[in-house]
């Protein structure tokens, strides 16, 4: 087991109790520190509580009081937690670092990290590159925003094996030293305006996985993403872009027929199993990294002849009546539905709706062309239809829950049509995680038949 090295801090204060922060608690409990843990929302008799004071941590729970900064010199907190809130707000005052719990992943690892992040495909891209590692005979481990906690898997990390880490911008905005050896930027869409107010700041936070690179690390691009490309300008690192348009000599890219690295032919693309061009996208990105880590053609083409997708990415669920359904719950903007909607030619029936963040829909218009129905649900459900009814399409329906959605859909459809859940915004509204509502659809279009 790794333990932490290099830590130059000496009482930290872990806020909030989520997995990751239950993790770094006890972590820093490990290493002799004396911790103190506050979340505003956990309750006295939480059995996380309890076990964290047995270990001998101070653990102040269901409100945020500024008295928990006492004799702080560090602040780990829970990527999801905004930097409004009141406790940080103070810290910032007085000057106390506030990092996440990846800083502390990168401090324990004896490995090589691959992080990848981007606005969106970040854990299809993740789960690829793992896969192809892992068919190749790579030691790897996969961590991070896609569910299992990085610093528990940092400690486990020997320094032959590689981690392949998803980062959230939430994650990134608080790194110190974190150094990917390879950084994966898929892209950068406006996005979590709510959380990072505006889109340099988002930007930013995303340009940081390479912040702490150097001229022997590498950078793997989008060079079709004008924002990327540009933002990598500043970056020291090899760089090494993907594109799906042009021929590259130092990257990734595919033609109609084929995908390439570094001017080598890896396979056909009618062998793959993924569809959507955006899949494209995070397969270039995949297997630049994969490669550059020791990956074999064999064991790339392998995954990419079999993956189907990670759930509730534009999953394909089955065929009812000729009507083919698809789980695509994990679209929580309108770049992701938009690249959902273009991986279908065919007359297509998109279900639709969530939180409402405060933006408009009318970006989604240009990608409405085969949408022959919409069903809208949730907050945004009107905004929606006024969309819908803009673009031209005659069959709108707003439904309350997911259930009479997939039955709207179907009275709806007719045999060769695509029945899309692709909702463009997050699950928060109706339901406790995109998870839950892929879930529901599922088993709504399993009760169909
Ligand atoms: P993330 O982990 O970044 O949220 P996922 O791999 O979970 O990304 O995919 C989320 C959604 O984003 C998918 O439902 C898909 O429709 C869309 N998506 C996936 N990859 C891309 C991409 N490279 N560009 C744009 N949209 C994408």
């Amino acid at each position: 087991m790794n333990t932490l090295k290099d830590f130059a801090y000496e009482r930290p204060l872990v806020l909030g109790l989520a997995k990751s922060g239950t993790a770094a608690a006890k972590l820093f409990l490990e290493s002799g520190l004396t911790v103190r843990v506050n979340d505003g929302k956990g309750s006295e008799n939480d059995l996380v509580v309890s076990e964290l004071r047995l270990l001998g941590a101070e653990v102040v729970v269901g409100s945020h009081p500024l008295s928990v900064l006492e004799d702080i010199d560090i602040i780990v907190k829970n990527p999801g937690i905004p930097y409004d809130n009141p406790v940080l707000v103070e810290a910032e005052k007085r000057n106390i670092p506030i990092i996440t719990e990846i800083e502390l992943a990168g401090k324990l690892t004896a490995g090589s990290i691959i992080g990848i992040t981007g606005s969106n495909g970040k854990t299809t891209t993740t789960a690829l590159c793992g896969h192809m590692l892992m068919k190749s005979g790579v030691p790897v481990k996969i961590a991070g925003n896609i569910g299992t906690v990085a610093t528990d898997v940092a400690r486990t990390i020997e320094p032959d094996m590689q981690m392949v880490l998803e980062l959230s911008s939430f994650q990134l905005m608080g790194i110190q030293q974190f150094r990917p050896n390879i950084a994966v930027l898929l892209n950068i869409y406006q996005a979590h305006l709510d959380y990072h107010k505006t889109l340099e700041n988002y930007r930013q936070a995303k340009c940081n996985i390479f912040k702490n690179q150097t001229a022997e690390d590498i950078l793997i691009y989008n060079d079709d993403d004008p924002v990327v490309s540009e933002a990598v300008k500043e970056a020291p690192s090899i760089k090494a872009p993907f594109s799906t348009k042009t021929r590259l000599e130092n990257g990734a890219w595919a033609d109609d027929n084929s995908i390439y690295f570094m001017n080598e032919k890896i396979m056909d693309r009618n062998e793959i199993v993924l569809v959507g061009e955006h899949n494209v996208e995070n397969i270039l990105a995949a297997v630049s990294a994969a490669k550059l880590s020791g990956a074999s053609n064999e064991g790339i083409r392998e995954v990419l002849k079999t993956f189907s997708g990670v759930p509730h990415r534009l999953q394909f669920i089955e065929e009812i009546n000729g009507r083919q359904f698809y789980n695509d719950s994990k679209a929580t903007n309108i770049l992701a539905t938009e690249k959902a909607l273009a991986a279908f030619e065919r007359p297509t029936i998109l279900l639709a709706g969530g939180l409402d963040r405060g933006n408009g829909f009318e970006a989604l218009m240009p990608s409405l062309t085969h949408v022959k129905a919409m069903v809208t649900f949730g907050e945004t459900a009107e905004k929606l239809m006024e969309t819908a009814n803009l673009a031209g399409i005659s069959t709108v329906a707003q439904v309350d829950s997911m259930e009479e959605a997939v039955q709207k859909a179907y009275e709806l459809s007719a045999d060769k049509d695509i029945i899309l859940l692709s909702p463009a915004c997050a699950s928060w509204d109706q339901y406790r995680t995109f998870e839950e509502r892929g879930d529901m659809f599922v088993q709504a279009v399993h009760k169909l038949k």
